[in-house]
């Protein structure tokens, strides 16, 4: 990351004060409960280049404290993600790792009279928090004896307890303006099976308590996050201190992404996977990392993004533009050129020798010339892209029409004559003629036409399957009734013959209608199956 920000603003300051000893050690934490997001994403970038910019390290560590949601296949998904998006972790670690340090460490805090264990309800903890304006009231359970909470703690942990009949809660101040700071519950039981540590723990450490004490045990310097956590910040601070720490980390919370047109929380990206509203995780259309690659887009495209949205204390919502700007940028030069027909018309050039084919060479992409050219087979009957034709043409519409001249690209100058119909009236072929001085590269220096039009030569050209993207979400959309359903187009396109060694995941401009990739699930064999990446005009405005 070469532009600066107020977190590296505030780790110059710490290795200035030699704060760290000179150290800076970041994390990315998620949980495995769900497959990662474009936010995520930001959040990746974020810790492993801060890590990058100063020599120091950064872990991948799955919060793994609760065991109902999380899953070996995140698990994997997750890694998987962070790898492509082409970082590479330190040390990779689960925060069950740390449960026996954990319960330690609360045993500790019983010891101290900083923890009790509480028998009240999850609604009598609620009823007894008090409010904004009102303070908390303290639970009948807070002054326990040390001994009787040990013994209960044990007890809890031994299994003796169903789930919600115990809790423990850190002892700090029930009149505090911070409702995080009203005697939190720090330990919970839920008698069910963990994906790392199986069924030995019935008890389970509550997050703002386990996440401080993963950052301690790993040495991490800089705990970033983002905004909603600012008002546990001090639950951070005194956890780490209770447990006297030395050098603590510290925590550091910045703005999450927004997008528009896009949800990003993990739950209704699950369930719009479990209600089939998708086609899994990687459905194309889905804002995760697994759905952004299967859709084509490239992993120096999302750090470019996530460079240049910076990152801030505010939080605002990006416009998906921006995202899809940068994957343009970044393909404009990468991929070659193909033609592909949508909505093909025919068009029969009568003057030409029938049963002759030539080639034509054509460049493959015109932003980089060293990609150099290719050929084209050319010959009697080709078919046009059908918004290429246009019989009564609208103003400055300067492509097919009857009577109008244009270039076929790399080929001739194509006179359209007439536009045949069946008995029904549906258009069925146009009949051309070219004027075979014309030939592109051959220094005609005539008239000048106004339209190039793209085409593919017909017994050559092969039938390719297209899916057009719109978005998932309305413009703001949050929730279901927000949703657009509609927003898979599949349609058959004629493809120049190159394009039937098109491999998974390959990607091409389709000239003049924009960028696709081969589908990784659906491209095999002789069956082609294209996802839109993006189209080629831009409506993001800078
Ligand atoms: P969600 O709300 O989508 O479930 P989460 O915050 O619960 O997300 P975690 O797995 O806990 O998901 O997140 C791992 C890290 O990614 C956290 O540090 C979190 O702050 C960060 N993160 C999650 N969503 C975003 C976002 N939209 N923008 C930036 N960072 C994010
Ligand atoms: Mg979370």
């Amino acid at each position: 990351m070469s532009e600066t920000n107020f977190i590296h603003n505030i780790i110059d300051k710490d290795l200035q004060t030699q704060k760290y000893g000179g150290r800076v050690y970041t994390r990315f934490p998620p949980e495995p409960n769900g497959y990662l997001h474009i936010g995520h994403a930001k959040s990746i970038c974020l810790n492993f280049t801060t890590a990058k910019k100063y020599s120091g390290k950064c872990n991948l560590r799955y919060d793994d404290t609760n065991p109902v949601k999380e899953d070996v296949e995140y698990v994997d998904s997750i890694e998987n993600d962070v790898k492509w998006l082409g970082f590479d972790w330190e040390k990779r670690l689960f925060a069950s790792d740390y449960f026996d340090r954990m319960y330690e460490c609360a045993v500790h805090l019983v010891k101290k009279g900083k923890a009790f264990v509480c028998d009240l309800t999850a609604d009598e903890i609620k009823e007894y928090r008090g409010t904004l304006t009102q303070p908390g009231r303290e639970s009948p359970y807070r002054d326990r004896g040390v001994s009787e909470n040990l013994q209960l703690f044990e007890e809890m942990k031994a299994g003796k307890y169903a789930d919600g009949e115990k809790v423990l809660r850190a002892k700090i101040d029930m009149s505090s303006p911070n409702i995080n700071m009203r005697d939190p519950v720090i330990y919970r039981i839920a008698h069910s099976s963990h994906h790392n540590t199986g069924d030995k723990w019935c008890i389970y450490p509550m997050y703002d308590y386990a996440h401080p004490i993963e950052d301690a045990i790993e040495g991490i310097t800089h705990s970033i996050c983002t905004l909603e956590f600012e008002d546990h910040r001090p639950l951070y601070d005194w956890t780490l201190q209770e447990l006297d720490w030395p050098t603590p980390p510290q925590q550091i919370e910045f703005a999450r992404l927004n997008l528009t047109n896009t949800v990003m929380s993990k739950r209704y990206l699950k369930a719009l996977v479990d209600d089939k509203k998708v086609d899994g995780w990687d459905d194309p259309r889905m804002p995760t990392i697994a759905g952004l690659r299967r859709r084509g887009y490239t992993p120096e495209a999302i750090r470019d993004f996530c460079e240049r949205i910076g990152v801030s204390k505010a939080n605002s919502t990006v416009d998906v533009g921006l995202l899809e700007h940068c994957v343009r940028e970044d393909l404009k030069t990468k991929v070659p050129s193909k033609n592909v027909v949508f909505d093909p018309i025919k068009v029969v050039i009568t003057n030409y020798p029938d049963n002759e084919t030539e080639e034509v060479e054509v460049e493959n992409n015109k932003e980089a010339p060293e990609m150099g050219n290719r050929m084209l087979p050319f010959g009697r009957e080709l078919y046009i892209d059908g918004e290429d034709f246009m019989e009564i043409p609208e103003k400055k519409y300067f492509r097919m029409f009857p009577g109008n001249e244009v270039r076929f690209k790399g080929a001739y100058f194509i006179t359209c004559n007439e536009a045949v119909r069946n008995a029904d009236g549906q258009l069925t072929e146009l009949h051309c003629s070219y004027d075979p001085a014309t030939k592109s590269g051959s220094g005609f220096d005539g008239r000048k036409v106004k339209g190039t039009v793209h085409w593919v030569e017909a017994r050559t050209a092969i039938p390719v399957k297209v899916r057009i993207y719109d978005y998932l979400m309305v413009e703001n959309g949050q929730g279901d009734s927000e949703l657009n359903l509609d927003s898979l187009k599949e349609t058959v396109a004629y493809a120049e013959p190159s394009l039937k060694d098109a491999k998974p995941g390959e990607r091409f401009q389709f000239f003049r209608h924009g960028y696709y990739i081969a589908d990784e699930k659906l491209t095999a064999g002789s069956e082609k199956v294209f996802n839109q990446i993006v189209d080629l005009k831009s409506s993001w405005k800078k």
